[in-house]
């Protein structure tokens, strides 16, 4: 039995309500983080609280609860529900109102956050590496902010999965967005190319990091766009994301990238990314 957080009470899960009038539930009118737990730790706090800022802002919202308050309440959650190795999922909506398409004024903001238990850093698939099929980008075009509206992300899955992929990598104007839950990278000759920040992808904070940590590794890093023959016919390819870290991609549609095992940049990337942000975790 988990205990989740519901607008400042902390309740055993089946106690959570929300309200059928909620924002979140008929418009999607809310955003949402993901951050990972490892040995009892969050990773990247500050990165995800600074990206739910933004995301707030680009909506109209302001943040109920301070950057403290909200660290307070992931780290009580992780203890409260012993959570070694998982994920903090946290939602803010802009709360319930009659319905109406504009925003209701003075509405108060729903705050939800709940724990999953998780195996993150031993994952098979590091190993092995995975399998992406690529979809067209049927998603709206504010992709930067992080909202609840996932549900083309979740019909990427589901079409990854029939065609019997791991996930999908989502094609527009002939270039690679993104993932259906991740960033997209490619490395050629030794270089790590992905797409440029924009409205067209999500700013993914393991990015944000993985690229820092790239380029303190004296590794080339180029943000720009690709394309799937591009990707094709790269050495490597990998996904970021906060619950997979860092993913080796190791065949794209029915393509296999080099020898087929994962890349020996994706696998370091992977490493130091575990390494540094368990020593930065809080
Ligand atoms: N792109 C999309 C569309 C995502 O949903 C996610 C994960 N939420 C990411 C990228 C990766 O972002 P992060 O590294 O912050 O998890």
């Amino acid at each position: 039995m988990r205990t989740v957080y519901v607008n400042g009470d902390y309740v055993p899960e089946y106690q959570a309500r929300v309200s059928v009038f909620d924002r979140g539930f008929l418009f999607a009118d809310g955003v949402y983080e993901v951050t990972s737990v490892l040995g009892g730790k969050l990773l990247d706090f500050n990165g995800h609280a600074a990206r739910l800022e933004r995301s707030l802002g680009e909506l109209g919202m302001s943040s109920p609860l301070s950057r403290d308050e909200l660290l307070a309440i992931h780290r009580e959650l992780t203890r409260l529900n012993e959570i070694d190795e998982g994920l903090v999922y946290l939602q803010i909506t802009r709360g319930a109102a009659d319905r109406d398409f504009a925003y209701p004024e003075g509405s108060s903001p729903t705050v939800v956050l709940f724990t999953q238990k998780k195996q993150l850093a031993d994952n098979p698939i590091a190993e092995r590496g995975m399998s992406v099929l690529t979809i067209p980008d049927q998603r709206w075009g504010r992709r930067d902010i992080k909202t609840v509206q996932l549900l083309y992300a979740s019909m990427g899955k589901m079409m990854a999965k029939a065609a019997g992929a791991d996930d999908a990598w989502m094609v527009e104007d002939g270039q690679i967005t993104e993932g259906t839950s991740n960033n997209a990278y490619i490395v050629k000759d030794g270089k790590i190319v992905t797409r440029q920040l924009g409205t067209e992808i999500l700013h993914g904070i393991t990015r944000a990091a993985v690229l820092r940590f790239a380029r303190e590794a004296q590794m080339e890093v180029e943000e720009r766009p690709f394309t799937v023959a591009e990707a094709q016919t790269a050495d490597e390819a990998f996904i970021t994301s906060a619950s997979s870290f860092v993913m080796p991609v190791v065949r794209i549609d029915n393509v296999t990238l080099g020898d087929g095992a994962p890349g020996r940049v994706s696998r370091r990337l992977r490493e130091i990314y575990l390494d540094e942000s368990l020593r930065a975790a809080i």
